[in-house]
């Protein structure tokens, strides 16, 4: 069915690499102030889905659109300024930077222009200076890592570093941040944490798209659940439906 007023979607994405088909008409919407997640077995496609969204990969077929308006066929450069950020399963912050550096660095993802003005020195390029410092600090003490901004980016805990590749996302200030894997590796005291900020970004009406493995924290988070299978949706639904859906435990989740 169609969701009036989804914020993004995507309808009838397809992807091949060589012979393999890695997503097939992939449909999914993603609604304005909810956290949608995707999941599904390895290789089923979720990165390569956020890898389309994100602009980093060209489709083959099918439309993308934020706010009604396509995005697909857009650079990531692009996309990002149209407001979908993302983070990155490996996160790749550039050396000797500090944390607020870093978070900095992720407001010139959609600053491109500024490249020009900051050479001109016009008064333009020090309004997007003082517009990004701020974005910098809010996404900082959203996330919680305000205490850390003068410590070296790469000497951060793992969780911290993954609250970090948030925060660079959100630097951008996006309408709809797309979250890879953030929960990977983390210990039970940072699951919470993280989990306790997805809520926050939900709460503030930001759109969150979360491609997760752990099922569990899924369960608790997701508004809605997109399950992929060898590159389809085989299975759409609330976190009661998709739990209780025989096809998905067995098959899909081997739980
Ligand atoms: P998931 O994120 O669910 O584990 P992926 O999107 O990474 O799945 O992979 C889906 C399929 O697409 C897999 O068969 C994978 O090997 C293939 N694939 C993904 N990215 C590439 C690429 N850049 N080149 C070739 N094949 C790829």
């Amino acid at each position: 069915e169609r969701l009036d007023g989804a914020l993004l979607r995507t309808d009838g994405v397809s992807k091949a690499f060589g012979g393999n088909q890695a997503l097939s008409k992939v449909s999914i919407e993603a609604a304005p102030g909810a956290v949608t997640a995707i999941i599904g077995p390895n290789g089923s496609g979720k990165t390569t889905l956020l890898n389309m969204i994100s602009g980093f990969y060209r489709t083959d077929a099918g439309t993308i659109e934020l706010d009604g308006r396509p995005i697909q066929g857009l650079s990531s450069y692009r996309v990002a300024r149209a407001g979908v950020s993302r983070t990155f399963q490996t996160p790749n912050i550039p050396e000797k930077l500090t944390v607020f550096e870093a978070v900095q660095a992720g407001c010139y993802a959609t600053e491109r222009a500024s490249v020009f003005a900051s050479v001109l020195r016009l008064p333009s390029f020090w309004r997007a200076r003082r517009e990004n410092r701020a974005a910098a600090e809010r996404a900082l003490a959203l996330v919680g890592l305000s205490a850390q901004r003068d410590e070296p980016a790469d000497s951060l805990p793992l969780g911290n570093r993954r609250l970090l590749e948030v925060a660079r996302s959100l630097a951008a200030s996006p309408q709809v941040v797309l979250l890879d894997e953030v929960a990977s590796g983390l210990d039970e005291d940072e699951l919470e944490v993280l989990e306790s900020l997805v809520r926050r970004l939900r709460d503030a009406g930001m759109t969150v798209i979360l491609v997760e493995h752990n099922f569990q924290l899924v369960l608790r988070l997701a508004d809605d659940i997109y399950v992929l299978a060898q590159g389809a949706v085989m299975a759409h639904g609330t976190p009661e439906q998709i739990e209780s859906n025989p096809r998905v435990m067995e098959e899909y989740l081997g739980v």
